[in-house]
């Protein structure tokens, strides 16, 4: 299980990032917001979409794990 957390500031077009708690793209704690730990970046991603509409996993740290 990972730590998830989300961006609270939306890159292009209101589109809200998924990072890990590694991520060095992580934000300050200021302008993210704790999802919950989960198994698999698509629950992470399934619950971030709760709290944003738009949410996209961070290319880095998301889908780097999925391999
Ligand atoms: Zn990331």
């Amino acid at each position: 299980m990972r730590s998830y957390y989300i961006n609270n500031q939306h890159q292009k077009e209101g589109v809200h990032e998924v990072h890990t708690a590694e991520c060095p793209f992580l934000p300050n704690s200021m302008n993210r917001r704790y999802i919950g730990a989960f198994k698999s970046v698509d629950m992470a991603l399934e619950n971030a979409s709760n709290v944003y509409a738009s949410v996209e996993g961070c290319k880095y740290c998301c889908e780097k794990q999925q391999k």
